[in-house]
């Protein structure tokens, strides 16, 4: 998939997100790469064999404490990644949706066990 489609998918799915969510986000931006650096495989903890298909790194809302003067959160959703664990276009544009409201999550301060509690990770 051309990464311009693929760039537009990641909107749809961040338009997809409710209004009451999506104007808390603050100060986060939405990036998109092919795969993880090696990096972002060692923060992410995944486990080997696994593939990363998206990636939040930041503080989250509910860490924000005299929050000023930082970079923005950083939400990466990687490309190829999710191309390759999906086998249609349709699995891709579900897969990209799902990733984004995980990583969405985890900036207002959800984590991954609470997700999974959620039946959303
Ligand atoms: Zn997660």
């Amino acid at each position: 998939m051309e990464r311009r489609e693929f760039e537009t998918l990641v909107g749809k799915a961040l338009d997809g997100i409710p209004d009451e969510l999506y104007n808390f986000l603050d100060n986060v931006d939405v990036v998109v790469e092919d795969w993880p650096t090696p990096t972002q495989l060692v923060v992410s903890d995944i486990e080997d064999g696994e593939y990363l298909l998206g990636l939040y790194e930041g503080i989250p809302l509910t860490a924000r404490h005299e929050y000023g003067n930082v970079l923005p959160d950083k939400i990466t959703i990687f490309q190829r990644s999710i191309e390759e664990v999906c086998d249609s276009k349709d699995e891709i544009i579900e897969q990209v949706r799902d990733t984004v409201v995980h990583e969405v999550a985890h900036h207002f301060g959800i984590d991954d066990e609470r997700l999974h509690e959620l039946g959303v990770a």
